[in-house]
C-alpha cells in the first residue's frame, strides 16, 4: 500500500465516504458553491435551490435576489448568485446539457470543460469525477498544500503535476473521497498557517 493510500484510508476513517454522483450541472453548481464554506452547508444550499429551478436555462433566467437568499446557507450568496446565473447562461446558450460534454473522451471533455469561461481545472475535474465517471481526482487548494506537506508530490510540482502524482498514488475509486476528505482535513487540520501539528492524525506520515 502506498503512503498516499494510508493517508487517504486514514482519512476516510475520519471523515467518512463522501463520495457521490450527480448531473454534471448539479456538480458544476455545487463546487461553486462549496467554495469557503464546508460539504453540509453546500448540500443545504444545493437543495434550496435545486429544489426551486430544474434547468440551467430556468437558472439563467431567475431573480438574483431570490437565488441569493436560497443560498444563503452556502455564505457569500449574493457573489455565488451572480456567478451561477452567469455560468448557467453560458451553457444555455453553448451546450443546453452539460452531460453531453462529460460523456466525451476525458481528455477532449476536459478541454471543453476548461474552456467554458469560469471553470478552472479543479472545477473541471470536479464535474469529470462526479459526473462524468471519469478517474480524475481534483486537486484544490488545501489537496494541493497537503499533498506537498506529506511528501506525495515535489515540492516544486505544479497544479498538474499534483494531481498526477496523487493520481498514480491512489486507487481510482477512492479518489472521490479522497478529494473530499483531504479538503475536510486541510480546514481542521493541515491549515496553510498554523496547522494544528500537535494534535494531527497524519503526524507519523508527514515529512513537513
Ligand atoms: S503534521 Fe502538520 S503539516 Fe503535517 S499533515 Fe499534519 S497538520 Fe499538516
Amino acid at each position: 500500500m502506498t503512503k498516499a493510500e494510508k493517508v487517504v484510508d486514514r482519512l476516510t476513517e475520519i471523515y467518512g465516504h463522501l463520495s457521490w454522483k450527480d448531473d454534471a450541472f448539479r456538480v458544476l453548481v455545487r463546487t461553486i458553491l462549496s467554495q469557503n464554506t464546508n460539504y453540509r452547508n453546500t448540500r443545504i444550499a444545493s437543495r434550496n435551490l435545486f429544489s426551486r429551478f430544474k434547468t440551467p436555462e430556468e437558472i439563467s433566467n431567475a431573480d438574483i435576489g431570490e437565488l441569493a437568499t436560497l443560498l444563503r446557507p452556502a455564505g457569500l450568496h449574493n457573489i455565488k448568485a451572480r456567478r451561477i446565473i452567469e455560468i448557467a447562461r453560458l451553457i444555455t446558450e453553448k451546450y443546453g446539457d452539460l452531460s453531453k460534454v462529460t460523456q466525451k473522451n476525458v481528455d477532449v471533455a476536459r478541454a471543453d470543460l476548461l474552456s467554458i469561461k469560469g471553470i478552472g481545472p479543479k472545477t473541471a475535474d470536479c464535474i469529470l469525477l462526479f459526473a462524468g465517471a471519469h478517474d480524475v481526482l481534483p486537486v484544490d487548494t488545501h489537496v494541493f498544500r497537503i499533498a506537498k506537506r506529506l511528501g506525495l508530490a515535489p515540492q516544486d510540482a505544479d497544479h498538474e503535476a499534483v494531481k498526477i502524482a496523487l493520481e498514480s498514488q491512489i486507487s481510482p475509486e477512492k479518489f472521490g473521497s479522497a478529494h473530499i476528505a483531504l479538503i475536510s482535513f486541510g480546514r481542521e487540520y493541515c491549515r496553510a498557517r498554523n496547522p494544528r501539528c500537535g494534535e494531527c492524525p497524519l503526524d507519523d506520515l508527514c515529512s513537513a
